[in-house]
């Protein structure tokens, strides 16, 4: 019959409108800011960096690898790695800028990092008047906790968590089979 689609449409229509009066379920927009943030957990936007701990430089997990530099279609990561005193470069990172006005939040950067660092943010209240100097996030700014990852993300957090305890249980047999291997390869007095 003509014009049934229309009407299942508004049915649906109908229903959700005198539903949300009674079911919380089918109210689906909200008063901003009063409401709060409704970001669902799939949601992302710009990358941030993780650290572990209370110390964002000590518990930083990037290596400074670049691999996400390198990978970053419009080019908008900058990375610079850290060095000691005797100018020997150090697994992290002395500057990591993301460009935010040209990150199109494609999250090749997450796919390609192999030390659980990077991942997508769904902090959606970036408004700047200055493009240049709001949009331009540094190392200071992208760095967020384990707890605030937990928060936006609570699975994708998580299954980085037992990813990252698993690679350590795997690196603490190796070593403890190395040492095997050594004492049983020294003389016995
Ligand atoms: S999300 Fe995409 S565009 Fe943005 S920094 Fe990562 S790789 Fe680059
Ligand atoms: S975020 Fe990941 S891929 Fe990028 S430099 Fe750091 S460790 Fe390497």
């Amino acid at each position: 019959m003509n014009g049934q689609g229309i009407l299942k449409g508004m049915l649906v229509t109908a229903k959700n409108f005198f539903g949300s009066y009674v079911s919380r379920e089918r109210l689906t927009t909200v008063s901003y800011p009063e409401g709060g943030n409704t970001i669902k957990e799939q949601s992302r936007n710009i990358p941030f960096l993780v650290f572990d701990g209370e110390d964002p430089v000590a518990g930083m997990r990037c290596t400074a690898c670049q691999k996400c530099e390198k990978a970053c279609p419009p080019q908008c990561i900058f990375i610079e790695k850290d060095k000691d005193e005797r100018g020997k470069a150090l697994q992290r990172p002395k500057v990591f800028d993301i460009d935010a006005s040209v990150c199109m939040g494609c999250q090749i950067c997450v796919e390609v990092c192999p030390f659980e660092s990077i991942w997508m943010d769904s902090n959606f209240e970036l408004s700047t008047f200055n493009r240049f100097e709001g949009l331009q996030f540094n190392r200071e700014k992208l760095l967020k906790s384990n707890t605030y990852f937990h928060k936006i993300h609570p699975q994708q957090a998580q299954a980085s968590d037992d990813r990252l305890a698993e690679k350590e249980r795997k690196r603490l047999e190796r070593e403890a089979a190395r040492r095997a291997e050594k004492s049983a390869s020294e003389p016995q007095v």
